[in-house]
């Protein structure tokens, strides 16, 4: 990273001093993830010392790559702009501007990990280690994968699709799940979020790949986006309930009633 110009102070969690300072003259490792937050480790410009960018895209970020000597119409909506060695850019571009950048050293980095849940497709997020932290939590089931602190990556989406295949109803209090009703959980969450991974993703609106494609799931998908249509397994029209501040959606015959 040759040069960073901060376009929108806003998109930055961090000072902007500090972010150019870190930032400047600085090469990435490698490129990960954790939770819905991406990973960038780097190294530092002067004595090689190793701190992250970390990125969440919010609703509409992307990161855009543009080589040297792109002369295609330049993003409408950049936020912050990496001017690369060799003349290449990486534009962090955000209509709505609900992401965040911000830089940690490798302690902050490791308490900030530690605060979110397990990753739903690592092996430590495992049956019995679901169960038992929905048996602590009375928080309605939807409510609870969302909480990046209990398991790190589930949006509203994928968490409804879970809840649909596992037959739960989103407004179940996690902690009254039986224990059959957590195992399938626990398969649904690693099978829908393996099932969107391979489709790379669901474009409803703002969401792209990193080649500037649509996600190919939402056409799978189930129940999420689709009040008054079919359910696939039993034809009760599905149905959408509000709580939480997100929409739910349910079929009412094959997830019950729960307690709404
Ligand atoms: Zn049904």
């Amino acid at each position: 990273v040759r040069r960073v110009e901060i376009l929108r102070a806003d998109l930055i969690g961090t000072p902007a001093r500090d972010f150019r300072r870190f930032m400047e003259g600085a090469g990435v490792d490698r490129v990960g993830r954790r939770g819905k937050n991406l990973v960038l480790r780097m190294r530092g410009p002067r004595d090689g010392t190793p701190f992250a960018l970390v990125i969440n895209l919010g609703m509409s970020g992307r990161l855009l790559m543009r080589e040297a000597g792109d002369r295609s119409r330049s993003p409408s909506h950049p936020g912050v702009r990496f001017r690369l060695e060799g003349g290449g850019q990486l534009v962090y571009h955000d209509i709505r501007r609900f992401g965040r950048l911000g830089v940690m050293d490798p302690e902050a980095l490791g308490r900030w990990s530690r605060s979110l849940g397990p990753e739903p497709l690592a092996r430590a997020f495992t049956a019995p280690g679901l169960a038992d932290a929905l048996a602590r939590s009375s928080a309605p089931i939807r409510s609870w994968l969302l909480d990046q602190r209990k398991v790190a990556g589930v949006g509203n989406i994928y968490a409804n699709e879970a809840l649909f295949v596992a037959r739960v109803h989103p407004a179940t209090p996690a902690r009254t799940l039986p224990p059959e009703r957590s195992r399938a959980l626990h398969g649904a969450l690693r099978s829908v979020l393996r099932e969107a991974i391979r489709a790379r993703g669901t474009t409803l609106r703002d969401y792209r790949t990193a080649h500037g494609l649509e996600g190919g799931y939402a056409p799978k998908l189930r129940v999420y986006g689709r009040e008054g249509g079919a359910c696939a397994r039993c034809r009760t029209p599905v149905r959408r309930v509000a709580f939480g501040g997100r929409s739910a959606y349910f079929c009412p015959s094959c997830q019950g009633e729960g307690t709404t």
